[in-house]
């Protein structure tokens, strides 16, 4: 629950979809302490304390864009350079789907060329949407870091990086 004008609701997407090392709770795999809400909410971990998704953050996203609806939770990585759009494997295409995709390319179209991209992650797979579509990444290492370079021919590539030390 958070003090800002919205509220996680019935929402428990990011129990899944993340990590939280405190717990060694791989991501992808719903957290056991997760049981319509958190059953340790006074003494869940700092990471689960200080987590808000995009949704949770932003006052103007609406409703629907709530991750229990749509089935993915959007993210931005430490340095804010990269929008992420984390889905179950279970369902990992949600984010292609209607309002999302359109949100998507979006700000992929509003980004392009400065450094900003939007990306898909489910499980190890990951996607770089760019203005007209989407580049697949394959399986990312964990941890790895994504940008893209566009040849002077309007060619993109995906470049990963390993995860930083
Ligand atoms: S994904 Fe967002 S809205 Fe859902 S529980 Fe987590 S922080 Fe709350
Ligand atoms: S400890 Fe609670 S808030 Fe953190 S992932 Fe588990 S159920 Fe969610």
């Amino acid at each position: 629950m958070s003090a800002r004008a919205k509220s996680c609701g019935p929402c428990t997407f990011c129990c899944k979809v993340l990590a939280v090392e405190e717990l060694a709770k791989p991501a992808g795999t719903l957290c056991g302490h997760c049981a319509a809400g958190c059953t340790i909410y006074e003494t869940r971990p700092l990471a689960c304390r200080s987590f808000e998704c995009v949704w949770l953050m932003d006052p103007e996203m609406p409703h629907r864009f709530r991750p229990d609806l749509t089935r993915v939770m959007l993210d931005q990585d430490h340095d804010g350079a990269r929008l992420i759009a984390r889905c179950d494997t279970a369902n990992p295409m949600a984010w292609r789907r209607g309002p999302m995709f359109a949100a998507l390319k979006a700000y992929a179209t509003e980004h392009w060329g400065t450094g900003r991209i939007a990306m898909a992650v489910a499980g190890r797979r990951a996607w770089v949407i760019t203005p007209t579509g989407e580049i697949d990444a394959g399986e990312l290492e964990p941890g790895a870091v994504v940008s893209v370079v566009e040849g002077p021919d309007g060619k993109v590539e995906v470049v990963t990086r390993p995860a930083q030390a």
